[in-house]
């Protein structure tokens, strides 16, 4: 069963990769330490464009 990074949805192989439980029981895969730091260390969203047009859109209706 191959599973997809949280990070940047790659399909990760059995056996590789790094699994992350939340607090919350949450689990999250991700591929490489590098998607692993920059989503639960950094907080950086992957598409980064698209979340700052969503952010725009939605404080324009306040
Ligand atoms: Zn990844």
């Amino acid at each position: 069963m191959a599973r997809k990074c949280s990070y940047c949805t790659e399909s990760i192989p059995f056996g590789t990769g790094m699994m992350f439980v939340y607090k919350t029981g949450d689990i999250r895969f991700y591929c490489s330490k590098r998607c692993y730091r920059n989503d639960v260390i950094m907080h950086k969203k992957f598409n980064t464009k698209e979340l700052k047009e969503k952010a725009k859109s939605s404080s324009q209706k306040k």
